[in-house]
């Protein structure tokens, strides 16, 4: 431990890399906008009142629309049948306003959310979840990537340059929305990847060869100061709340005050979070130029 109190980490700050995110974004919006007489236009869909997910699909209307582009809310009650989710999903497709389709989950437990996801048209699944744009990433072909870890990479590569190739990156957690992708990411990057989880054995041990640690499990402080090599780029996925002393407050995945002889790392809340909504609004553009042919 020693020297490491002497090392501060330097704090990789999303909140601020979002917002200059969401402004290039904006700029280029309107100059599309100059051009080709359209905006990019995306749909959230909302089945059921869950709080949480209505608080996210407000914030993403909101910044859709902050962007410049058009946002279409559809908020169906609770008790909407999977023949109605896949009618309006098919109405979605076909829509020429419309160039991402995000539908938010969780889903009420009687709708097969795979089923919804696999019905998007992959060029506008801006989430990155249909199984053409997983396959797509996996094989080094354009891709509608997953926002949180096309969120990660932007941080990943502000820090460390555009050359990552040779490093060590281990990646905790293999979720399809997280994990894998951050793991296929960082391969196409050229980094020699080790993916850890709930089963492996030696975890903390292959952590501290890690030049990369990404940590995307769900258990608030897990990774502890003595799992991360000494000048290495931590990037914390996590939002857990903990309540402590009788406040409640966002912890990541990491013991963030035990990581100070990291390089860098992301806090939580102002990490990856903010990364996210921008990367969504991020890919919205990109299907928008695809469709537009504009771009591959
Ligand atoms: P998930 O689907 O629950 O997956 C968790 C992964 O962590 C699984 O692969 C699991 O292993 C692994 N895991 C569980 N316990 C572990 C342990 N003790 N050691 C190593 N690995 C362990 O979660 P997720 O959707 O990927 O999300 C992960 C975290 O990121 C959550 O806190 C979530 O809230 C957060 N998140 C944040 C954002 C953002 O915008 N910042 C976006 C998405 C998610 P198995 O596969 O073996 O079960």
């Amino acid at each position: 431990m020693g020297m490491h109190r002497f090392h501060r980490a330097e704090v990789i700050d999303g909140k601020t890399f979002a917002n200059g995110l969401l402004k290039s974004i904006e700029t280029d919006v309107a100059l599309l906008l100059a051009e080709t007489g359209a905006a990019p236009g995306l749909a959230v869909v909302l089945v059921g009142d869950d709080p949480a997910s209505a608080v996210y699909v407000a914030s993403k209307h909101r910044q859709t629309v902050a962007a410049g582009m058009k946002s279409f809310e559809h908020r169906l009650p609770a008790d909407t049948t999977q023949d109605q989710l896949m009618a309006l999903i098919g109405a979605l497709n076909q829509d020429p306003q419309v160039h991402g389709i995000l539908v938010q989950l969780p889903l009420p437990r009687h709708l097969d959310p795979n089923l919804v996801i696999q019905a998007i048209n992959p060029d506008k699944d801006v989430d990155g979840f249909h199984i053409s744009n997983a396959g797509r990433l996996a094989t080094g072909q354009p891709a509608l990537i997953p926002c949180t870890p096309l969120g990660c990479m932007m941080l990943l590569h502000d820090r460390l340059g555009a050359d990552l190739a040779g490093l060590n990156a281990v990646v905790l957690g293999k979720s399809n929305i997280v994990g894998k992708p951050m793991a296929q990411l960082l391969m196409s990057a050229n980094c020699t990847v080790t993916v850890a989880h709930s089963k492996t054995r030696n975890t903390a041990e292959l952590c501290r060869a890690a030049d990369i640690l990404v940590v995307a499990v769900g258990r608030p402080g897990l990774v502890r100061g003595e799992w991360i090599k000494p000048g290495a780029v931590v990037i914390d996925v996590g939002i857990n709340r903990i309540v402590e002393d009788g406040k409640s407050r966002i912890v990541g995945d990491v013991a963030y005050a035990e990581a100070g002889h990291a390089a860098a790392i992301t806090p939580v809340p102002g990490g990856v979070g903010p990364m996210t909504i921008a990367c969504l609004l991020s890919n919205t553009l990109t299907a928008f130029r695809r469709q537009q042919g504009l771009v591959a």
